[in-house]
């Protein structure tokens, strides 16, 4: 049997402000419990709900060194559906009403609990096999597992693996503070170990020290050893490319399914949909302010609005995409930068844009069941879940050819019928725009090979089973 801990800011159903929740949360329930014992250690925030912490139980405190003084430890479990959690207890630092907040605070924070996670797992007697860090927020376990830990024989044999969910993120701050947050040693904070252009960054801590590294899916896997994608690290990671893995994320199947999802206005599968899928629309249609109508052509977007996420293209273009025949649905909060741009169009088109400004799980379940198609035309993906879920309920993705989109969706090809979706290469708004018009065509004059396309999407499989096991081939890899 194998022994795995999991180190990460934030898990479902506890804490949730992005997909890393969603992985770390799930994956630990797919794994072969008679071949993995995967543990999850998280803080214990003031902000998760009450009602889980009033089930968690204690389990033992302690007093670690922290730089110049000590800081409590406290460790709390609470076992939920089938995988055990242990929470950091400390009020100093996890008392927020949001997990992150202040960046500098934060650095301190997540080199407390990097620390303090590697010291539980002597006192709850977990000799894990495999340390599997996530994010920046756990990129100084490996660090410290090979300098201040290195001298334990409990922790000698430990290996680990870091996961990037987002290059984009990764805990940068002036060297003299993370010293003394860390207590780590000068030698350390020099250009091939945590040195980033002048301050030292957390996450590159992690990537020069875990014995294996992972991203989200292969192609971000290989974009993240280019300057484009690399945010400055694109050098060390193609120095270590033997050692990085793509893993591309599944969703929940139970909880995304058209079938049985209570968030819709009426269920289907694959050979109902076509009788039952427009009643959906036709409720988002209600629902969103927009005329009820079968005959538009339904554009759909459930995003954090920031630039990420290719918004300053749909810009661009976004009184061309608002012809005769198209409805445009956006759900998401983000810069106000874009909350108003839609705002805009939504004043100006106000029966072609209904722009919903905020965010709303519920909604989303409409909108990924009613529109017929979404689009995603990120400007960089390292997985993406919005997609997933599109094909799951049968809404032909539209995306840039980037990460994850890239990996999951593929393109419709006239010529063979192959394709779940529609995609275009490069940042370009007129692409974008192009891309969009050749689905509508599709969709009004080849409504046959449209049916087609939405009954291949359906039937994929980005359920987490697939990529669990390629978790499992790197574990056994180690
Ligand atoms: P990222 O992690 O970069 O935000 P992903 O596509 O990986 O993007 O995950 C986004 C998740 O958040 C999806 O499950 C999506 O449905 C959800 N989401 C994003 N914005 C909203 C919103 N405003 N309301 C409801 N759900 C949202």
């Amino acid at each position: 049997m194998k022994k795995v801990a999991y180190i990460a800011s934030e898990s479902v159903p506890f804490i949730k402000t992005g997909g890393l929740a969603d992985v770390v949360g799930t994956l630990p329930k797919v794994f072969d419990k008679k071949q993995y014992d995967v543990r999850v250690i998280i803080p214990n925030y003031l902000c998760i709900p009450e009602k889980f912490r009033n089930k968690m139980t204690y389990v033992t405190h302690f007093y670690m060194d922290m730089g110049w003084k000590q800081e409590y430890v406290g460790v709390m479990y609470l076992e939920y559906e089938g995988v055990k959690f242990y929470f950091i207890d400390n009020e100093y630092y996890f008392n927020g009403f949001t997990p992150y907040g202040d960046v500098k605070w934060d650095i301190e924070k997540f080199c407390y609990f990097s620390k303090a996670s590697l010291s539980i797992l002597k006192a709850i007697d977990f000799q894990a096999d495999i340390i599997h860090c996530h994010d920046w927020q756990a990129g100084m376990v490996p660090v410290y597992l090979k300098t201040l830990f290195a001298g334990d024989l409990f922790y000698t044999s430990m290996k680990t693996v870091m996961t990037i969910h987002n290059l984009q993120f990764q805990g940068c701050w002036d060297i003299a503070t993370l010293k003394a947050d860390t207590g780590l040693p000068d030698y350390l904070f020099t250009p091939d170990k945590l040195e980033m252009n002048k301050d030292a960054s957390m996450l590159k801590g992690g990537l020069v020290y875990a014995d294996k590294i992972t991203t989200v899916s292969n192609t971000y896997a290989k974009e993240i050893q280019t300057p484009y994608y690399g945010e400055g690290l694109n050098g060390l990671l193609s120095a270590r490319n033997e050692s990085l893995w793509g893993i591309v994320n599944g969703i929940d199947y139970d909880i995304w399914n058209p079938q049985t999802d209570s968030l819709i206005a009426k269920n289907y599968t694959v050979k109902t949909w076509k009788k039952y899928k427009k009643e959906n629309k036709k409720k988002l249609q209600e629902m969103m302010g927009l005329p009820v109508d079968e005959k538009q052509f339904v554009i759909g977007l459930v995003s954090r609005l920031t630039d990420q996420k290719g918004l300053d293209l749909i810009d661009r273009v976004m009184n061309e995409i608002c012809q005769d025949g198209v409805q445009f649905v956006i759900i998401g909060t983000g810069d106000s930068r874009y909350e108003n741009m839609f705002r805009y169009y939504q004043g100006i088109h106000p029966t072609k844009v209904s722009a919903n400004i905020y965010y709303d799980e519920a909604k989303s379940h409409m909108v990924y069941a009613g529109a017929d198609v979404m689009l995603v035309p990120s400007r960089f993906e390292p997985c993406g879940l919005t997609q997933l879920m599109a094909l799951r309920y049968g809404t032909p993705p539209i995306v840039r050819e980037t990460g994850g989109l890239k990996d999951t969706v593929e393109p419709y090809n006239e010529y063979d019928q192959t394709g779940t979706g529609f995609s275009f290469a490069n940042y370009n708004a007129h692409e974008l725009l192009a891309t969009i018009n050749y689905a509508k065509v599709v969709y009004y004059d080849h409504h046959e090979n449209w049916e087609k396309i939405v009954e291949r999407a359906m039937v994929q499989d980005y359920s987490w089973g697939q990529s669990a096991l390629k978790y499992q081939e790197l574990y056994e890899s180690l």
